[in-house]
């Protein structure tokens, strides 16, 4: 349910007497990818959960004209980048939780704390089956090779997905290789970037290019109302340090009233429980090791993963940005 602030505020107000112990989450995850899982929560444990859905940017924003007086208590987003940005504008606290540091994995949380991954997204190449030997690819690197001029396909380097696997490529070899890389991608575009992960995979479906780079979820909604989409997924840099992975994840807000609670939905979010729900109802894959990732997703193979630590991602956020700009990808 999308609230605006005034039936909010009085949805507030009507629920405070005997909901001290309420959890209010605003989330720039999808309601329906949210919501079942709340609701399994309240009835497991008798705590009302309050849920706000909006982009982040509006959230943030929220957060920060709101400060001491936000009726927020966890704040549930997508990608590295952005848990990273909330935590340097303070709207974040530490939390410190043996059940978290066994769940997650410690490259997909922040170091100290202020928020943890929930699911993982893999970045990865998609490539048009009939016009692609998938021998013929190796690394991110290699898309900028002569071989792919004119069969690559981009989303536009405004999307943080794209700043964070370019930051992170940045961590891994540098400035210049990493400038060097984008530019040849750059100039190997067969189209215009485009706005979404999905209209990149219909191009490569339709052949108007030949390789992108996506997140598999997105190849998973496809897949699911077209199962013969002539497009298939490539794990690069296997030999090397892995597949880009970046998380949907959460932290408990700075000024949050109900530290305790958000820090306890938070937990019961990262048990294998739920994890199967989180990452599955969105064909993602599960941070904690111990849940298997759905049919649909498994059927993908499995690969390597880079675990340079996803905080990376923000702090390189602004680097690779400028760089973007240089190289020219819009
Ligand atoms: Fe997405």
């Amino acid at each position: 349910m999308k609230f605006n602030i005034l039936i909010f505020f009085s949805v507030l107000l009507a629920s405070c007497a005997p909901g001290q112990d309420e959890i209010v989450v605003y989330s720039s995850r999808a309601e329906h990818l949210i919501a079942p899982l709340f609701e399994r929560f309240e009835r497991e444990t008798g705590t009302q959960v309050t849920w706000v859905t909006d982009k982040e940017g509006p959230l943030l924003q929220r957060l920060k004209s709101e400060d001491a007086q936000t009726p927020a208590d966890l704040l549930l987003t997508v990608d590295a980048g952005n848990l990273w940005l909330a935590q340097q504008q303070g709207l974040l606290q530490p939390v410190d939780s043996a059940r978290l540091a066994t769940n997650i994995p410690a490259h997909l949380r922040d170091p100290a704390g202020h928020w943890y991954g929930l699911s993982v997204r893999a970045r990865t190449i998609a490539y048009n089956t009939d016009q692609v030997d998938p021998a013929n690819l190796s690394t991110y690197a290699a898309l900028a090779e002569p071989r792919w001029q004119g069969r690559l396909c981009l989303r536009t380097s405004k999307k943080v997905y794209n700043q964070s696997l370019v930051a992170m490529m940045i961590a891994e070899l540098g400035e210049q290789p990493t400038e060097a890389i984008v530019r040849g991608w750059v100039t190997n575009l067969a189209a215009p970037v485009f706005s979404s992960d999905t209209k990149v995979l219909e191009a490569i479906a339709a052949g108007q290019c030949d390789v992108g780079v996506v997140n598999t979820y997105y190849f998973g909604r496809l897949q699911r109302d077209n199962p013969d989409i002539p497009v298939a997924l490539y794990w690069p840099d296997q030999q090397g340090s892995g597949v880009h992975v970046n998380v949907s994840g959460a932290g408990v807000v700075a000024n949050a009233d109900n530290v305790d609670g958000a820090t306890r939905l938070l937990e019961w979010l990262s048990e294998a429980n739920a994890q199967a729900d989180f990452a599955g109802l969105n064909l993602e894959y599960p941070v904690n090791d111990g849940v298997d990732v759905a049919p649909a997703v498994a059927a993908w193979g499995e690969f390597k993963s880079n675990v340079i630590n996803v905080s990376r991602a923000g702090e390189l956020q602004a680097d690779a940005v400028r760089l973007m700009d240089r190289a020219g990808y819009r």
